[in-house]
């Protein structure tokens, strides 16, 4: 596992190819090696959690601080908002990358169904 990678948002394989070229857009395989992001259907579905421990370590302190300040309801709200509003772009990318490097530190692309079909002389 590479946190410099993992920073970047580049591939969990090379180290080198961008997973995403938008904000909410990945690519499905590696621009640089081929390595496929997305390794079977649902893949992602573990990222949402990753994504929520990481807005939830955010957002409870601040709820924690914004309460012991006795901020009212409407300042709460509003700050929170404002602050989805950009945390979430960001947190789910990284919420997909650090899921993809986890995965891929665990089970190394061989061992997978989706690139066993992509070679099948080597499955
Ligand atoms: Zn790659």
């Amino acid at each position: 596992m590479n946190a410099g990678a993992m920073l970047g948002q580049k591939c969990p394989k090379c180290n080198n190819g961008k997973m995403f070229y938008g904000v909410f857009k990945m690519h499905t395989e590696c621009p640089v090696c081929g390595f496929k992001f997305e390794r079977q259907e649902g893949y992602f579905t573990s990222a949402i959690f990753i994504g929520n421990f990481l807005y939830a370590l955010i957002v409870a302190p601040t709820l924690m601080i914004m309460t012991a300040v006795d901020a009212s309801v409407w300042k709460i709200a509003a700050v929170l908002g404002s602050f989805s509003l950009i945390a979430i772009p960001v947190i789910f990318r990284f919420a997909r990358t650090i899921w993809l490097h986890v995965d891929f530190m665990i089970h190394p692309d061989e061992a997978l169904p989706a690139n066993r079909i992509k070679n099948p002389q080597n499955g």
